[in-house]
């Protein structure tokens, strides 16, 4: 028996679990759902807010996409019985990206709110993708300093206060910060007057996310977390299990999983 857990702090809002089941079901693997909320012993484990940063501090051993964010949202064991951290955020963002018809990040003019874990991940990604600039806008912009000295990305990436009109006009516009976890929340910036080709999300909920439906309502495409989060999670299970053992059809039934939640609602 294997075990993979979930760590983070607030986790009760995380479709993680639900997702995972319907993967492991779907390779007629037995998922314990308790085992799965533990911290796993011999298996793996996915790590989110606020844990991401200590996790890759603790690791033995980082894969590149981890040691370049600083950051681990996924662990396990190798052969030698030391824990091994990769960040899955990274590819899980670039592959929900790949997903919006008619955006590349090549060339792209990005404005990242959010200067935490999830935003290190953004800016690795959009930086990778050949990015033409990144301003990065947080409440803590001293946060948004570091984060871009930590990621060497002077040369791509400027600090915006987040008091200043953002100006100009981006081809992307990413919510990384936890601004939408509670639905009495504000939204996380003010799309009308801001010239936008597409918003995205790593926020998400069952009922899809009010800046999401706000980017609706201005005629923005937008997605929320839900898809990078399965694409995380799909590139994590590669790492845990065999990933040429990994059976067709497991994306769709993971966005299944999370999206039948998020349609149907907690009262619905
Ligand atoms: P984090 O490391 O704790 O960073 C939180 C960020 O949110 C910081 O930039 C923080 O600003 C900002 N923030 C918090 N409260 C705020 C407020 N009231 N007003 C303005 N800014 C505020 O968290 P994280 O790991 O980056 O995660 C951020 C969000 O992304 C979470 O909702 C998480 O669930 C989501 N996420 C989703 C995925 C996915 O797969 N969809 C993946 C990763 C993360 P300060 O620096 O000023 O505190």
């Amino acid at each position: 028996m294997r075990r993979f857990g979930l760590l983070g702090d607030p986790v009760a809002h995380s479709l993680s679990p639900v997702m995972y089941r319907a993967a492991f079901d779907h390779m007629g693997v037995r998922a314990v759902g308790r085992a799965m909320r533990e911290l796993a012993s011999t298996g793996g484990g996915n790590v989110t807010v606020p844990h991401k940063e200590e996790a890759a501090r603790l690791a033995d051993r980082l894969l590149p996409a981890a040691e370049r964010t600083g950051a681990c949202n996924c662990f396990w064991k190798d052969a030698n019985d030391r824990i091994v951290g990769d960040n899955t955020d990274v590819g899980g963002f670039l592959a929900a990206v790949r997903e919006i018809d008619g955006l590349s990040l090549s060339g792209a003019r990005v404005l990242l709110l959010g200067a935490g874990g999830g935003a290190r991940a953004v800016a690795v990604a959009c930086a990778e993708a050949g990015a033409a600039e990144i301003e990065v806008r947080n409440r803590t912009p001293g946060r948004a300093e570091r984060l871009i000295a930590d990621l060497e990305l002077a040369s791509v990436a400027r600090v915006s206060l987040p008091t200043a009109s953002p100006g100009g006009r981006y081809d992307l516009v990413v919510n990384a910060t936890r601004v939408g976890l509670t639905r009495r929340d504000p939204l996380p910036i003010a799309l009308p007057g801001l010239r936008i080709r597409f918003a995205f999300d790593l926020v998400y909920s069952r009922d899809g996310t009010a800046w999401t439906r706000h980017a609706g309502d201005e005629g923005i495409p937008a997605l929320d977390g839900l898809t990078m989060l399965v694409h995380q999670g799909l590139l994590s299970l590669e790492l845990w299990l065999d990933a040429e053992a990994l059976p067709v059809g497991l994306k769709e039934r993971m966005l299944g999983a999370v999206g039948a939640r998020r349609n149907t609602g907690p009262s619905g």
